[in-house]
């Protein structure tokens, strides 16, 4: 097998076309929405519903399955590699935005990486439908973060229903709001709710459950004020006796001696990690494009085939910027290219989102830096992107503990071992 740097046809029209949109929607309404957190542009969220189909995309950002159509010229899966282009150049428009772009989100990437082929379909065909449709993860609690496998919320089932009752808190749901509330102009969303079927069996207990938008039991009890993402909702959600049917849960419904629930967990992290990673990429390309654009209006251009003592110290600033971006990029598309052709990327997934993490904080923070007055006023996006950029380290796995996943495949300790 041989990787192609080289992007396919497809995906360049379908850059070009969400740089447009980045452009003409984004970018001009960037400032509003940052300042009127958690507003719903409507306008957007159904123009993308309607682009992304009309590409041959399913409506909206989805990990569906990437299948050349009939008859057509044999060529390798790169369902993964298009979302993390998509991604990328939605976020450089406004990484806010991109996360409340319709399509499935957290919630359909648990559901591909945990379901089975009968649940994926009957789930994920919904991004699919007239109206643009959200999906979320409920994973973090106040007393689960990083160490998953300590979640608290409690599924037990019914038998003479056959249903799941569901009890627990989870804070942090990322457009938790847009999947789970009945909005007029939204298809019907769901949030896959992380809980545990038998708390003494510890991660082998862990399952995840999909719950329908506006199950009875289960409230929006905040949306979070957050010092970056803005535009995106970030949910707390209360599950009080929600039921759920027997078959909404992912994958098996039995504890074996096995980590089943846990693997769909860190297999869901596997496949949206390097999705994150381009998100901030897409943030800090922004904020170094900006920086370049300044640094010409004020009649410094970057000398690219001086020998290195010759350039100024701005010049070689600039050109570190580039490489840390170019290098972390490379990373994503080596983890993407994995998950599309189905290997298993644990360590180049984790890696690549230290390395995004990294790059995206220092990146822009050094455009503020160097531009100083003119990165810290509100006249510019920059310091919005500054601000935009932190969550890149933090979400679906902070720096930390993304380190510790690749120095557990790279010494081979288990995470008991290595913790
Ligand atoms: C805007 C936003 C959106 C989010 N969206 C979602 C979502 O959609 N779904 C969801 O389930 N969650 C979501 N989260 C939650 C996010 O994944 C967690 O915040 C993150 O995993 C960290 O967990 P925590 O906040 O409990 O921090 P903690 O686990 O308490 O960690 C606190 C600090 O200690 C460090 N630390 C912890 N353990 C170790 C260790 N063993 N070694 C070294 N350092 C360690 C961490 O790196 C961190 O710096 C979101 C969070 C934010 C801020």
């Amino acid at each position: 097998m041989t990787i192609d740097f080289e992007a396919p046809k497809p995906l360049v029209n379908m850059q070009t076309m969400l740089q447009t949109v980045a452009e003409n929607m984004m970018r001009p309404t960037s400032r509003e929405m940052d300042e009127n957190e958690h507003a719903i542009p409507w306008d957007y969220i159904e123009f993308m519903h309607t682009a992304m189909r009309s590409m041959g995309g399913a409506g909206g950002l989805a990990p569906v399955e990437d299948k050349p159509k009939e008859g057509a010229e044999k060529r390798p899966p790169i369902g993964y590699q298009k979302l993390a282009v998509q991604i990328e150049m939605l976020a450089w428009g406004d990484v806010g935005y991109y996360l409340i772009t319709p399509g499935g989100g957290l919630g359909a990437a648990a559901v591909q990486a945990a379901g089975t082929p009968e649940q994926k379909a009957k789930f994920l065909a919904r991004f699919n439908d007239d109206k643009p449709t959200f999906a979320a993860m409920c994973m973090t609690e106040p007393g689960a973060g990083s160490d998953t496998s300590a979640i608290r919320a409690r599924a037990v089932l019914d038998e003479k229903t056959n249903e799941w009752i569901i009890n627990g808190e989870k804070i942090f749901v990322t457009a938790g709001d847009k999947s789970f509330t009945e909005y007029e102009k939204l298809g019907k969303g769901f949030i896959v709710v992380w809980a545990s079927i038998d708390p003494s069996a510890g991660r082998a207990g862990m399952r995840a459950f999909v719950v329908e938008a506006g199950t009875p039991g289960v409230k929006i009890t905040k949306l979070e004020h957050k010092l970056g993402i803005r535009a995106s909702d970030t949910a707390a959600i209360s599950l009080v006796d929600a039921r759920v049917p027997f078959e909404n849960v992912l994958g098996s419904p039995t504890v074996e001696k096995s980590t089943t629930g846990f693997k769909g967990a860190m297999a869901t992290f596997d496949a949206t990690r390097p999705l994150v990673a381009a998100s901030g990429l897409g943030v800090a390309r922004a904020a170094l494009e900006f920086l370049k654009e300044k640094l010409k209006e004020n009649g410094v251009e970057i000398r690219y085939g001086l020998p290195r003592q010759k350039l100024t110290n701005i010049e070689r600033e600039v050109i570190d910027m580039e490489i840390m971006l170019k290098s972390s990029w490379l990373m994503v598309l080596k983890a993407v290219w994995m998950a599309d052709n189905k290997k298993s990327n644990a360590l180049e997934s984790s890696m690549s989102k230290v390395k995004a993490g990294d790059v995206t904080t220092k990146v822009t923070q050094k455009a503020v830096e160097i531009l100083g007055p003119l990165g810290y006023s509100r006249e510019f996006l920059l310091e919005k992107w500054f601000r935009d950029a932190k969550i890149t380290d933090i979400y679906e796995g902070t720096g930390q503990i993304n380190r510790l996943v690749v120095a557990r495949q790279i010494l081979g300790y288990t995470g008991a071992e290595l913790r």
